[in-house]
């Protein structure tokens, strides 16, 4: 029995996986408390939501496996859970391609599953610049730690993504420009736009507006210099 608790299951997913129709698997629990999280019972609350176990997430994967190839592993953060390897592992040898997502802040448990060669491609929320790091994850959070994060899946040959929810109102251009410099000559970046929708961690948000797309564009033209792909997602 892997030891692993899974708390929702979406069986087809378009745009969890780039280039993949996926299933996606959500993992109870997260150390950070980003206020605008939009999973607030996975995160606060995951024991309420009813629980899957690994060996029935096998069985339906295996038995659309004609539709859907790839799996997506998204919390809270999965990094934090002691079964993730081992689960990971009996998906990548039953032939799934596996995405993982993640903040970043477990360097250790992302440097094992790259050095085992367990995952197809890997998405690491970068949160915001380090000066509003403890902010924008309503946590003290370890910057060494994702920076170290960083560098590993920069430095990989897995196809990845970093990428920041524009936040209004607690990400200014500035800070975008200051995280694009974090990770100078990444290949891929991602500016997710805000969104109210689900249970935000702080109800207090959902009046806020999200930045008018072409606002997002405009950064996104200044971020090229460091980056070599930077990409809008609405
Ligand atoms: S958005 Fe923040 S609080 Fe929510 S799951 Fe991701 S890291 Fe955790």
């Amino acid at each position: 029995m892997i030891p692993i608790a899974i708390r929702g299951i979406q069986l087809t997913s378009l745009v969890d996986f780039p280039s993949e129709v996926c299933t996606t698997v959500f993992l109870g629990g997260c150390n950070f408390r980003c206020p605008w999280c939009h999973n607030a019972d996975l995160v606060l609350r995951p024991s309420v939501l009813p629980e899957i176990s690994p060996a029935e997430v096998l069985n339906l994967l295996i038995r659309r496996r004609s539709w859907v190839q790839a799996v997506c592993i998204t919390g809270g953060e999965p990094t934090l859970a002691p079964g993730l390897e081992e689960f990971v592992r009996s998906l990548k040898s039953r032939g799934f391609k596996v995405k993982l997502d993640t903040n970043g802040s477990q360097p250790d448990v992302i440097a094992r599953l790259l050095a085992g060669d367990l995952l197809d491609y890997v998405a690491m929320d970068v949160k915001a610049p380090p000066e509003k790091y403890d902010l924008l994850t309503g946590t003290r959070a370890d910057l060494e730690a994702i920076k170290e994060s960083i560098a590993l899946i920069k430095n990989s040959r897995v196809a990845y993504e970093f990428r920041t929810t524009v936040v209004p109102g607690l990400l200014e251009e500035e800070d975008l420009l200051a995280i694009g410099q974090m990770l100078a000559g990444a290949r891929h970046y991602v500016l997710q736009q805000f969104r109210t929708a689900g249970t935000l961690l702080n109800p207090g948000l959902r009046e806020l507006l999200p930045y008018p797309e072409t606002t997002l564009d405009h950064i996104a033209a200044r971020l090229q210099p460091f980056l070599a792909e930077v990409e809008v997602k609405s």
